[in-house]
């Protein structure tokens, strides 16, 4: 079973059973509202080592923020803010000195730069390799929610640019939370790729994707940048006739671009585009198992 085939079963085990008010599976982030107009979300990702770092390549503190920055990225593409984290770090025995304490620094700094409270966790022994698991809490306007089932045939497809070293775009997803004419927004983890076909399931829609107005990064080709999974980065539908201006006051705000990268469409199915031409490519972002 591919992931995504293991948590539509998943969700399907759990159909029947009582939602108590959460909008659940399938999106960034579940959704609770919890009256006078707002609701909170949640998310959580695991980090564990040997498949997600290896402990020689990634500084303690480097992983730290990350950790953090992978949760607080999917608050964000839903419009949110977020307010607080649960961790939780299972360590074995050569890590519990100075590794766990570097690590918390680097969390902390993090923490410290959104202004996140650190509420909760657990803290065991591993018998084998670390893992780390954080949950995070946001908080939002019922009104500024966006989901990735709000796209619409039209839309235009924009990619925001990270700006410098890869950080969670907090202030620019909350920002584009406030615009109404934004209709669709994620995060990028597996690549456009593969990521739009999230909005396309969710939304009911399909996508036309230009390939020469994908961003590339300095020396990157254009597969490379369609199906790598860089991170961070939101990826968001936005009614045509405004999108220019979006975009321009998108600019004005964080002095970086969103790039137009393509068209919503009716058809359901994903197409390539190069000078306004098909292209069959069958590009796919990055799978995790
Ligand atoms: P993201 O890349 O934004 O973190 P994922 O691709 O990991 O999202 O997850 C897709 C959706 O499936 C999310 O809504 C997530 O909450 C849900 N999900 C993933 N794994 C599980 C699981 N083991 N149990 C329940 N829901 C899950
Ligand atoms: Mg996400």
């Amino acid at each position: 079973m591919t992931e995504f085939g293991f948590i539509d079963h998943i969700k399907e085990l759990f159909a029947a059973l009582p939602d108590n008010g959460f909008e659940g599976i399938g999106d960034d982030c579940a959704v609770l509202p919890v009256g006078e107009g707002e609701s909170l979300v949640f998310t959580t990702d695991m980090l564990a080592e040997g498949v997600h770092f290896l402990r020689p390549a990634t500084s303690p503190r480097e992983l730290g923020r990350k950790s953090l920055a992978v949760n607080l990225s999917d608050v964000a593409s839903m419009g949110a803010r977020p307010v607080a984290t649960l961790l939780s770090l299972s360590l074995p025995a050569d890590t519990a000195g100075t590794w766990a304490e570097e690590f918390m620094l680097g969390y902390r700094e993090l923490s410290e730069a959104f202004g996140v409270t650190l509420a909760g966790g657990d803290t065991t022994r591993s018998a084998a390799g670390i893992t780390i698991n954080v949950t995070a809490i946001g908080r939002i306007a019922d009104a500024h929610i966006k989901r990735r089932s709000g796209a619409r045939p039209g839309d235009a497809i924009l990619a925001a640019a990270a700006h410098r070293n890869p950080l969670p775009q907090v202030a620019e997803g909350i920002w584009l939370g406030a615009r109404s004419e934004v209709h669709a927004m994620m995060d990028l983890s597996d690549g456009l790729a593969s990521d739009i076909r999230h909005i396309m399931e969710r939304s009911g829609v399909g996508a036309a994707i230009d390939i020469g107005r994908i961003p590339l990064a300095q020396g990157a080709d254009v597969e490379t940048a369609a199906c790598g999974g860089e991170d961070y980065k939101l990826l968001l539908t936005a009614d045509a006739a405004a999108a220019d201006r979006l975009a321009a006051d998108f600019r004005a705000r964080f002095g970086t671009p969103l790039h137009p990268v393509g068209r919503i469409t009716g058809s359901g199915k994903l197409e390539w585009l190069e000078n306004g031409r098909p292209r069959a490519l069958d590009w796919h972002g990055f799978t995790h198992y």
